[in-house]
Order: C-alpha cells, then structure tokens, then sequence
C-alpha cells in the first residue's frame, strides 16, 4: 500500500488531520468505530463524519454487528484498497492536467508585477492602467515566471512519478483480485460437477426402488386398461 499517497488522498477528501484512519484501517482487518474514535481522539460523531466523507468517495466501506447486549448496531469499517487507488490516480491525473495548464498559461500570456507590493496583473489590466500600479502608483514591470515555472515543472515531474507507482499497484491488486475471482469459478465448477454426479447417483438408486420387479409393471398396466366409470347422461326432464 501507498501510506503517504493515501494519507494525501484523505486529506483532500476529508480535511485537515484525518489521514491517520490510514493507519488506524491500515491491515485488513475491519475496525469498530469506537476504536477509531478513540485513536483518533476525538468524538464519536467527528470520526463518523470523517468516515461518511470517505464512504461517499468508496474509500472505505462497513460491515455492522448488532450488539446483543445494548441492542444497537455497531459499525466496523475497512479500507478499500482498489477503490482508494483508482480514486488516488483520478486525482494525481486531475492535479498533472492542472499544472500542465498553469505551466502553459505563464509560458503563453504575460503578467505584469509591481516590483513594491507583488501585485499581480494581467496584460490587459497592466495596459488599462498605463504599466502603472493602482495601489502604489510604480512603473510595472514583466514578470519573467521562470523561477515559478521551474517549480511547476518539479511538481509535474513528481506527479508523474506518482502515478506510474499507482498504476503499478493497482495493477497488482487488480491481478489479485483476477486470481481469486478465477479460483472461485474453478471452485464453482467443482462443487457443481459434484453435485451432478450425486444426482445421477440418487436417480439410479430410485429408478432401482421403484421397478424392482416386472410384477409391478404388470399390476399398474391392468390398471390403466380399466375403464373409468362413465358419466351417466342426464334424464330427461318429464314434459
Ligand atoms: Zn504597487
């Protein structure tokens, strides 16, 4: 698993200081949410927040046992680790596409800076107001974006490593999850020929019951050739 890319995952999704449920659903194994609480420290109805954000988006999912003792349901939560990931890639894509367009608009359209204050303009509101800051009345000059572009292109690089390292582990699970799907068709199979076969098995064995012997047969045929009783005509009404 990506713990650290996950971590930002929910982070986006769910705020501020939620990525330890990470962690906290990090194994397999499904967690009572008053546990979760608790090792988040905070209430029960913040981390059922948090938990709802993340359902909403199927990156983490429930299973609910009732509580024999108080009555009421109790609820177990679990990562989804190939949801979490395809969520995790649509998101790295969405930010790559944005960078790719922020790079491309400060490489193509010129802005204009007021060296005193790090105001920011356009083209067309720098020529609007003569090359001259409103706030400070200084001559504006062409911001050169190079350093911010360079920045940018560090991000994007790193973004793209980020999802070549998704793909892979999705790749992973999705095979996983091919295999078992595999084996339990061949599972399937087996249990269906089996039971096939013990069908068959049982029609001899009531075929064998019921005509052990040609006296039987005989017994049923002089049955069937005896006529059924006919229906006796209506009288005619006297006139
Ligand atoms: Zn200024």
């Amino acid at each position: 698993m990506q713990v650290e890319l996950l971590k930002e995952l929910v982070r986006t999704i769910a705020g501020k200081d939620t990525e330890a449920i990470v962690d906290i659903l990090g194994s397999e194994k499904s967690v009572n949410e008053f546990k979760i609480a608790e090792k988040l420290k905070l209430t029960i109805n913040q981390t059922r927040n948090i938990l709802y954000k993340l359902y909403n988006q199927n990156i983490v999912s429930f299973t609910r046992k009732k509580d024999e003792k108080k009555g009421w349901y109790i609820y177990f939560w679990v990562l989804n680790p190939l949801k979490s990931l395809e969520k995790l890639l649509n998101f790295k894509n969405k930010e790559l596409y944005d960078l790719e367009h922020q790079v491309k608009s400060k490489e193509n359209k010129h802005f204009y800076i007021c060296a005193s204050d790090s105001l920011e303009f356009n083209e067309e509101t720098a020529i609007h107001h003569d090359f001259i800051c409103p706030e400070c009345g200084q001559l504006l000059q062409l911001a050169t974006f190079d350093k911010k572009i360079e920045e940018l292109n560090a991000r994007i690089k790193k973004v793209k490593k980020e999802i070549i390292i998704v793909d892979v582990e999705l790749a992973k699970i999705k095979e996983i999850k091919q295999k078992e799907l595999e084996k339990e068709i061949e599972k399937k199979k087996r249990l269906q020929k089996a039971k096939r076969a013990r069908a068959r098995k049982q029609r001899k064995k009531a075929k064998a019951a019921a005509n052990p012997k040609k006296k039987s047969k005989k017994k049923k045929k002089s049955k069937s050739k005896k006529k059924k009783p006919e229906k006796k005509k209506p009288k005619k009404k006297r006139r």
